[in-house]
């Protein structure tokens, strides 16, 4: 007989190492709402479509690579390169992505000629960045205080620029603040402040500038109805609107999880719950570390299509008022608004707007001040009333409530500090031996590829590190 896994939390984390542990695990993976995707998740308003959660798509090796063994990985998921993906406005400027180095070359010298000459220099260290990182986090797990102490590791730490705070790393390329806002703003990925976090987080401008921004037909959540069929054909045992209420422990080892329906014995178990709720639930102390933010989105079905990019982002007159405010609990008066419209590369839905201001973890916000941002930001974008048939409002609450996460922080911890940026939660238990950790919360932390890419490589160590008592 095998030994048995169990997955709690079905999000991309949970998937990924569920579909990892198949071949050598009876899994069964619970989830406490009754669709597999966690914050990726289809949400219907009418004849409209929308995808809650990850909309700007990267890295599709990392998808690819954890279902490859199961399917032709590429044909499952056939990403698509967008070839102008991110539209972004200020009250003077305009400037696209493009991963065409001379295009992107042009745009910036309408804003500012030094910050145009430096951006290959800025491309080839966000590639120098990635690399390492790459190396040396996103692809190891940690399991033990042993895998924190090698010498590799911290000598690739340091080359990284971990003292360095992503805006101060900017300034050395980019004179124009302009500019050091719309690179800056990928620490907003990682639900931190570019003013605070790491500068080795330029490393996600590799994502978008070099790699490329990518879509799915039919959306993003795609992916989840992906891993949701190959999980069922690896005959993992799928236990929808089952939540994980109570945890036993025996002899540091978890021996069995109750849901409100029936006790499930164990021989490991993976979570991919938010850390903070997993320590809780554990019946452990609360858990003390800065929060990363959450947020206001809507969901907004239009008549007609309308003259926008898949990505479009309006940026507010002063950014680091933004990120105070955001850190102290409030929303600024003035938001940096973003919106992604599906419509402008697949026509084979209805035009639909997610639009998102990012939102401190709070369980309370000033509603009316978020929807007059959004109003101004869909003014600027030329979308009339009466062009809109249809609107739902999902405030940071939804995040908390809906899957189970500590004031609805979308990443957990923070990558405000060093701590939280390179010590996240390892992705073992210190105590209990069968206990591991995936997902966004965890190492290596959040976005959809490293989330897949986390649950992915904890399952092959888990795999490895168990070889002897798993039975093919
Ligand atoms: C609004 C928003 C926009 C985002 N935009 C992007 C983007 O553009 N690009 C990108 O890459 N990423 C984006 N993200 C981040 C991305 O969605 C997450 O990093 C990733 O989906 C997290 O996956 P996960 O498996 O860690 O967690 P989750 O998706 O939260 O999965 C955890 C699951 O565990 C379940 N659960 C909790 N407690 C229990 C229990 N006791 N028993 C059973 N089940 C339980 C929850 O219901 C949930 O389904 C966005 C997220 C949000 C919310």
């Amino acid at each position: 007989m095998k030994q048995r896994a169990i997955v709690i939390g079905g999000g991309l984390g949970g998937m990924a190492a569920a579909l990892t542990l198949s071949p050598y695990y009876e899994v069964h993976l619970f989830e406490k709402n009754d669709w597999l995707g966690g914050k990726m998740q289809a949400i219907q308003l009418g004849a409209h479509h929308f995808d809650y959660g990850p909309n700007t798509l990267t890295m599709p090796r990392y998808f690819w690579e954890t279902i490859a063994p199961f399917c032709d990985a590429q044909k499952e998921l056939p990403f698509k390169k967008l070839q102008n993906p991110t539209h972004h406005k200020w009250a003077q400027y305009e400037l696209t992505f493009t991963t065409n180095r001379e295009k992107m070359q042009q745009q910036l010298a309408v804003i500012d000629e030094k910050s145009a000459q430096n951006y290959p220099a800025f491309l080839a260290e966000v590639t120098r960045l990635f690399q390492i990182s790459e190396q040396a986090f996103l692809t190891k797990t940690f399991f033990s205080a042993k895998d924190y102490v090698s010498p590799t590791l911290a000598y690739r730490l340091l080359q990284a620029h971990p003292w360095k705070t992503l805006d101060a790393f900017l300034k050395s390329f980019f004179p124009h603040p302009a500019v050091r806002q719309l690179f800056g703003r990928f620490a907003t990925y990682i639900g931190s402040s570019p003013y605070a976090s790491p500068a080795t987080f330029a490393l996600i401008a590799y994502f978008e500038l070099v790699d490329g921004t990518y879509y799915l037909r039919g959306g993003a959540t795609m992916i989840a109805h992906v891993f949701e069929k190959l999980l069922k054909r690896q005959h993992v045992h799928l236990h929808l609107q089952e939540s994980i209420e109570k945890i036993a422990i025996d002899d540091q080892r978890i021996v069995f999880c109750e849901t409100t329906k029936q006790r499930y014995g164990a021989d490991i178990v993976i979570s991919d719950v938010d850390y903070a709720k997993m320590q809780q639930l554990l019946g452990r102390d609360e858990v003390t570390y800065e929060l990363s933010t959450s947020a206001y989105v809507e969901l907004i079905a239009l008549k007609e299509p309308v003259s926008l990019h898949y990505h479009n982002v309006q940026f507010s007159s002063d950014y680091p008022a933004e990120f105070q405010a955001l850190r102290l609990g409030t929303l600024p008066n003035e938001a940096t608004v973003y919106s992604c419209y599906p419509f402008a590369a697949d026509q084979q839905k209805k035009p639909a707007l997610f639009v998102l201001i990012n939102a401190p973890a709070t369980t309370t916000i000033d509603l009316t001040l978020a929807k007059n941002q959004v109003e101004r930001a869909l003014k600027i974008w030329g979308i009339e009333e009466t062009q809109i048939i249809g609107r739902h409002v999902i405030p940071p609450d939804y995040v908390a409530q809906t899957f189970n996460v500590a004031q609805g922080a979308i990443y957990g911890q923070a990558s405000n500090t060093l701590r939280g940026s390179f010590l996240r939660p390892a992705n073992r238990d210190r105590q209990l031996k069968n206990l591991y950790f995936v997902g966004g919360t965890v190492h290596p932390g959040g976005g959809s590829p490293i989330v897949v890419k986390g649950g992915y490589e904890v399952a092959n160590r888990i795999i490895l590190e168990n070889s002897n008592c798993i039975k093919n």
